[in-house]
């Protein structure tokens, strides 16, 4: 089955939004097994619009739109899928209802404009939106699917879970597709595709390879009749793939970083505390996304200054001997930080983000460590990228020097 997805709103085209919404149901296609082949972005035009539905409708299966459900002039989308249907737009009393009840829930009346919220037509059924005023649209006719949600990416998110995903799970279940992604660290993108060479060939499952911030992630792909058929196929190819990467792999599909440091923490009966320089606090940010972090995260300082990272234990003649961008820094960071905050581990960075170098040290390069009461372990990186890049593979660098000194415990 072929699908489409149509971003709707002007300010995507003007460059200040992000087409998110659009990256969030590609992503979500495949297991259903609909086959994405064309992604468009149209603004608030009910022409343009109705254009850009008409050869969606013309040669997809499935056409999917987020924005423009709103109750302002130029919230077009369901004038544009009437003008496309060559129907016509009527108010339906039941979703009045539910209007009026959602603004004197809130004490307000409802504005006028926002009567078109309620509107349907005759090939369309209302979906139901319980995070904001504008309920969506499920169009079905001449075995063609619309699925209008509206744009702000809760709102999309929601409808798309709750409502749309197993609408068309019902009506299209000639295929799933179920993906596992495993993720590693420490091996180079042409080394990882060199090592699965002989596993890359298959057509199905497949292996995608793709570089992030947090290693390289290995997409594996099966498709089949049911879940369980495609399970069943990916289950041999994770064994090949897991004995063939060995102990670079530190995790799978949603995991992160952060949560199994966490957990490894946890386990363990330990408490963090950061000392932080490059990284300007996205460290100890990184950390507290995990939820639950509060189990084992002490706490942090930014130790920009010289002055604070002396104030926590790092002695000054250390700092002029060595610079501040130094191997023997970050220990004594690190080691500083978890007496100071009495932590069982202290984790410590300190490197040039640039764009300037300091100390004479290049931009990129970078010091990390890790203290335990049975001692410390530094690294050292040289990273290639800008301010933020720097600093976002500092932290996450950090992070696995980290889960290593763990996994050593
Ligand atoms: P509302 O009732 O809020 O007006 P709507 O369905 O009319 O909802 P839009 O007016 O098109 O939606 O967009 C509202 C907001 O939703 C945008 O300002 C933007 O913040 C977010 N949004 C819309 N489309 C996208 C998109 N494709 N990707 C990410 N965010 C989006
Ligand atoms: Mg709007």
């Amino acid at each position: 089955m072929r699908a489409e997805i149509i971003s709707i709103g002007t300010e995507l085209l003007l460059g200040q939004l992000v087409d998110t919404n659009a990256a969030y149901l590609a992503g979500k296609l495949p297991e259903l097994g609909l086959d994405l082949h064309f992604i468009s972005q149209v603004g608030d035009n009910q022409g343009r619009l109705a254009e850009t539905l008409r050869r969606a409708w013309d040669r997809s299966d499935v056409v999917l739109t987020t924005g423009g459900l709103g109750p302002t002039e130029d919230d077009v989308t369901r004038e544009a899928i009437a003008q496309m249907l060559g129907e016509e737009m009527k108010t339906a009393p039941e979703l009045e209802a539910n209007l009026r009840a959602f603004f004197s829930r809130r004490g307000a009346s409802m504005p006028a404009r926002n009567l078109k919220q309620a509107t349907l037509v005759p090939s369309a059924t209302a979906l139901p939106n319980p995070r904001g005023t504008a309920p969506g649209w499920w169009v079905e006719r001449g075995g063609k699917t619309l699925a209008a949600m509206p744009g702000p990416p809760h709102e999309m998110q929601f409808m798309w879970e709750q409502e749309v995903a197993p609408r068309l799970a019902r009506r299209f279940h000639d295929a799933v597709i179920v993906s596992r992604t495993i993720k590693t660290w420490g091996i180079g993108e042409g080394t990882v595709d060199e090592m699965l060479t002989p596993l890359l060939h298959s057509n199905n499952p497949t292996i995608g390879v793709y570089a992030k911030t947090d290693g390289i992630h290995l997409r594996l792909t099966a498709k089949a009749k049911t879940r369980e058929a495609a399970g069943e196929l990916l289950r041999p190819l994770e064994e090949q793939v897991r004995a063939t990467m060995g102990g670079s792999v530190w995790g799978v599909d949603d995991e992160t970083l952060e949560q199994i440091v966490g957990r490894l923490l946890k386990e363990r009966g330990y408490a963090l505390a950061v000392m932080e320089s490059c990284t300007g606090g996205l460290l100890a940010s990184t950390i507290t996304d995990a939820p639950g972090s509060s189990a084992y995260f002490k706490g942090g300082v930014v130790a920009y200054d010289n002055a604070v990272k002396m104030a926590h234990g790092v002695p000054a003649q250390l700092i002029e001997a060595h610079g501040a961008v130094s191997a023997e820094v970050a220990l004594a960071m690190a080691e500083g930080i978890r007496r100071s905050l009495g932590a069982e581990v202290g984790l410590a960075t300190t490197g040039v983000a640039g764009p300037e170098p300091l100390e004479g040290k290049p931009v990129g390069e970078v010091h990390l460590a890790v203290a335990t009461a049975r001692g410390g372990q530094a690294s050292r990186a040289l990273y290639p990228g800008t301010r933020e890049l720097i600093k976002r593979r500092t932290a996450t660098a950090a992070l696995f020097l980290l889960r290593r000194a763990l996994l050593e415990s």
